[in-house]
């Protein structure tokens, strides 16, 4: 299957993990080899609540029964989206009270892009260095990073990249700017959170240019951080927040949530000036919502701030920098990159999935599920630390 992998599977890497699937339960991805994977970085934020949660896969089951895909988006009442929607505007405050689905993040941050223009009837984006939004056209263009851009450029104009946490150049946001685009916990960065007063200050400096504040949670959404969105706990609200990744409990979905003043701007000038074919999936949003009710139901939040504690606790001594981030989306970073990189195949071989982000080499990714027990959790660290002292 491997051979076949590589011969009818357009490749993005040299080199890609290739474990062959077989089944994936809770924390733990089993392979055809009959070897056991615990899954530390979750798909990359994704199986937050494990893999086949049972509720969401009562929920998928369900909504099998009934319907598939049956029309564009926004055109039939579809009781999964309208349920999800609903409970998702009411854990938001009262401005982020409508949801448009699509089916990524990158499309999430493409319509938030979209709805900053025609909204504001201005093009200019302000976004961050090292920041990364996506792959499509648009949300590379605010990517913060020139090594994923140049190949591709010329990209949208008007595009300016500040400094993440600086308060260097904040008057680059002013009234020619539709939106500022963030993370407010940079993800592939190097898992870097930005700080109250200044993410307070960018707030006030949109309000003052009437520049909206798009706040992409792709990543960080959804519990990973231990609130149910990382803005919650820095008291600053966006006009426009991007979700996906960990919405639907596995499945594909990605969503931009705004105010019902800002969206009609997309029933105008023209009419139906952006839809999607599948944004809104049924049996995703029937996941999400699934998703959505059991995360708030159980103790998840509070779990991923106990990951965080026994990970910042634990995970300390020769060769380790810090652990940054917040919750279970954590970064260690690493005196350098051959430790990095042995430490994570030391661990791949011990049979625990690690990760990098996509622009640093000197940071391991710990992503787990908010389901992993404290047992499991423990071992996991134990061997990140003995490969640690192995290699330093
Ligand atoms: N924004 C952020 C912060 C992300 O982490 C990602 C994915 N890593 C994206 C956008 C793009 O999401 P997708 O891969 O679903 O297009």
């Amino acid at each position: 299957m491997k051979d076949k992998f590589l011969q009818f599977i357009a490749q993005t890497s040299d080199a890609p993990i290739g474990l062959e699937i077989s089944y994936a339960e809770g924390p733990v991805i089993y392979t055809t080899d009959g070897k056991e994977y615990i899954d530390f970085i979750s798909g990359i934020a994704v199986s937050s609540l494990g893999h086949r949660h049972p509720k969401v896969i009562e929920a998928i089951q369900a909504q099998i029964d009934k319907h598939l895909h049956v029309m564009v988006y926004g055109e039939f009442v579809q009781k999964p989206q309208v349920e999800f929607a609903e409970l998702l505007v009411r854990q938001l405050p009262q401005k982020l009270d409508q949801v448009y689905f699509v089916n990524s993040g990158t499309e999430a941050n493409e319509g938030a892009m979209k709805l900053a223009k025609k909204h504001t009837g201005r093009t200019k984006f302000v976004a961050f260095k090292n920041s990364y939004h996506g792959d499509t056209q648009g949300s590379l263009s605010v990517t913060g990073r020139d090594v994923y851009r140049d190949p591709y450029l010329p990209l949208l104009p008007d595009v300016h990249f500040l400094e993440f946490n600086s308060w260097d150049k904040l008057d680059t946001i002013d009234r020619d700017t539709a939106a500022v685009i963030m993370e407010p916990i940079q993800g592939e960065g190097g898992i870097i959170p930005a700080e109250k007063e200044w993410l307070q200050e960018i707030r006030k400096r949109c309000d003052e240019t009437g520049t909206l504040l798009i706040f992409d949670e792709i990543q960080s959404g959804f519990g990973r951080t231990g609130a149910l969105f990382a803005f919650q706990e820095y008291e600053v609200v966006p006009d426009i927040l991007s979700l996906a990744k960990a919405m639907a409990g596995g499945m594909p979905m990605g969503a931009f949530v705004s105010s019902s003043e800002y969206f009609p701007a997309f029933k105008y000038d023209p009419p139906l000036n952006h839809v999607t074919t599948f944004g809104g999936h049924p049996v995703s949003a029937a996941a999400a919502h699934a998703n959505l009710k059991e995360l708030l139901r159980g103790n998840y939040l509070k779990r991923a701030t106990q990951i965080e504690s026994t990970i910042k606790s634990r995970l300390k001594g020769k060769g380790i920098v810090e652990v940054r981030g917040k919750g279970a989306m954590l970064g260690l970073q690493m005196t350098n990159k051959v430790l990095t990189q042995s430490v994570v195949e030391h661990c791949f071989e011990k049979g625990i999935l690690l990760g990098w982000t996509l622009h640093s080499d000197t940071l391991i990714r710990l992503a787990p599920p908010l389901i992993i027990k404290e047992e499991l959790l423990e071992q996991v660290l134990e061997t990140i630390l003995q490969a640690v002292s192995k290699y330093v």
